[in-house]
């Protein structure tokens, strides 16, 4: 099966600016930002998307959210506040199919999003 765009950065097969990385998530900064921050964490594994996540993943989930987490209040984002998106299928704007979640900040975000 051929690899996915975040398998390639994971593989360093396509440059990206990595700002953190652990032997199951990897945190990049998004090519197309669409905040002052905004980044990307994904797990190595490349579970497709959410809805496709399995109970043998739970683990690796819990691992994911607490590392956005770690990364936000690293990117300095803790006391402005700041949105984590997880893009499901394409009504919900999902372009790559490789589980990830954005980290959002550096502006006051709009509810509801567009
Ligand atoms: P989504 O639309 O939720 O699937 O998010 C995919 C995200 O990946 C988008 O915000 C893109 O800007 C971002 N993206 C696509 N290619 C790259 C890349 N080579 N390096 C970093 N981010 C990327």
């Amino acid at each position: 099966m051929s690899k996915t765009l975040f398998e390639k950065i994971a593989a360093r097969e396509i440059p990206t600016q990595i700002v953190f990385e652990d032997d199951l998530v990897l945190a990049i900064r998004d090519i197309n930002p669409q905040a002052p921050t905004h980044l990307l964490i994904f797990p190595k594994k490349p579970v497709p998307r959410i809805a496709e996540a399995a109970p043998a993943d739970h683990q690796l989930l819990g691992h994911l959210l607490l590392k956005a987490a770690e990364v936000a209040e690293k990117a300095g984002l803790n006391q402005s506040g700041y949105r984590l998106v997880i893009n499901n299928g394409p009504a919900g704007g999902e372009t790559v199919p490789h589980l990830h979640c954005h980290i959002l900040g550096g502006r006051q975000l709009i509810w509801p999003p567009g």
